[in-house]
């Protein structure tokens, strides 16, 4: 789960890590003139609250002199649709700007605390050249980078929170408050299970204090059940639906297709997500849902799939592997029975019993399309979904949707349908 960069500066402060006198956030105008005066004098800096860095470069962090340049900027950005290099295209809806006082920056420096998977330990990063992108800095003066292995049980040594430091080239009356920073940081990051916590840019300021002018922080999702305080917060990146199906219990994340997708086990789902758009269609989500593919749990993912109103055909790919495909059968005409479906639905049932499975889902004489392979089944969804969507739009546009839904025999895109790592929970 991601925090918001007020949300991460609030931990900070928590510990006592210096940031920037701040007046909040403010979701409305009319809350502007309450957090300038929170703030302190100005000038102030307003700053788009959006789960994505390069907000700068974007338009996203604003410098005001007086209290009506605030309110224009403010203005300008509640509401409006931010597109940085790591949002897309389509950009966030900014619903939250943090107006912090502003600082007279004398120097960038860059520290993160990120999750090392080769070492198997978090490592601090630290550059004297801060206020760039990191990536680039990598790319192109690498050895402008240092990093500090960090002991998950002792924490940052404090030689090494010295020799990071000494390499900022630092005036030796910062050199202390740098130790200090980094020792808290790396404390912050082992007590609260994250996976990253990043500083950019922390700054000197021309009355030569070290802040944290910026802040990123990441945990760990399979550490909320004891980050108690954490698990609390909402989580920006889910969706309405994600959520509700995380309280029943269901791995699913929403995608931008139209094939609902019901499997069982997450390598099996994302599986299915490739070869659906192996045979030229779109998935709509992954959706694993978990051991017991019983009626209850179909009924539960059948909710969710079709609460997403793009979806235009259910593929149910489930593997009777300890259960039995007979036991998976009856759950689906058992949720069948429960749940109004209208858009196709297509199934591959394999494993345990499999042919009396198959046999029951024909004697039931429910509306489903059979099928028997992976490749068969994801065919048959992306022709279902295309016939669904061409019924819909009306008999003049058909016969072109169908045409091109026939086309889907031979794979064309092979773009990973995937969703993004981070958010594919871990497999079982
Ligand atoms: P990001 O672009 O999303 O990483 O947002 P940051 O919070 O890092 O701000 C981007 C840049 O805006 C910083 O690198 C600074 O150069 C500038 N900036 C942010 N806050 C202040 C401030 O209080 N005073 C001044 N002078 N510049 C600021
Ligand atoms: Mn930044």
């Amino acid at each position: 789960m991601k925090l918001l960069e007020y949300e991460a500066k609030d931990l900070f402060r928590e510990r006592a890590i210096p940031v920037p006198p701040t007046g909040g956030v403010i979701k409305t105008l009319a809350q502007l003139p309450a957090a300038l005066k929170r703030a302190g004098k100005g000038p102030w800096v307003l700053k788009v609250q959006v789960l994505a860095g390069g907000r700068g470069k974007a338009g996203g962090v604003k410098l005001a002199k007086t209290p009506a340049e605030a309110k224009a900027v403010a203005k300008a950005m509640l509401g409006m649709t931010l597109v940085t290099k790591q949002t897309g295209p389509q950009g966030i809806l900014v619903q939250e700007v943090l107006v912090d006082k502003a600082s007279d920056i004398a120097r960038e420096l860059y520290l993160s605390i990120v999750l090392d998977r080769r070492e198997g330990k978090p490592v601090v990063i630290a550059s004297a050249e801060g206020g760039v992108e990191i990536e680039e800095l990598a790319r192109t003066r690498p050895e402008c980078i240092l990093k500090e292995p960090v002991d998950p049980v002792r924490g940052l040594e404090a030689f090494q929170a010295r020799r990071l430091a000494f390499a900022m080239r630092l005036a030796p009356e910062l050199v202390g408050e740098f130790v200090s920073m980094v020792t808290k940081l790396a404390r912050l990051f082992l007590d609260t299970d994250a996976s990253l916590v990043e500083v950019n840019p922390l700054i000197v300021t021309k009355q030569g204090k070290l802040i944290a002018l910026d802040g990123k922080f990441s945990t760990d999702d399979n550490a909320l059940f004891r980050q108690k305080a954490l698990a609390g917060r909402r989580d920006l990146e889910a969706s309405a639906l994600e959520r509700e199906a995380k309280e029943v219990g269901i791995s699913y994340v929403g995608l931008d297709g139209n094939i609902g997708c019901m499997v069982n086990g997450a390598g099996l789902a994302m599986g299915t997500m490739d070869t659906v758009k192996l045979a030229g269609g779109e998935p709509a989500n992954f959706l694993d849902v978990g051991g017991g593919a019983n009626a209850e749990q179909v009924t539960r993912a059948f909710e969710i799939i079709l609460k997403d109103k793009k979806v235009k055909a259910v593929l149910i790919n489930i593997f009777g592997g300890i259960m039995k495909c007979t036991t998976i059968a009856e759950g689906v005409l058992t949720a069948l029975k429960k749940i109004k479906l209208d858009v196709p639905l297509v199934v591959r049932l394999e494993g345990t019993e499999v042919e009396a499975g198959k046999k029951l889902l024909v004697a039931s004489g429910a509306a489903l399309i059979l099928a028997d392979s992976l490749w068969d089944a994801a065919q048959k969804a992306v022709a279902a979904a295309a016939a669904g969507k061409a019924a819909a739009a009306g008999a003049g546009s058909a016969a072109k949707s169908i045409r091109g839904a026939s086309g889907a025999a031979a794979p064309k895109g092979r773009k990973a349908a995937r969703p993004a790592k981070s958010r594919v929970p871990a497999g079982r």
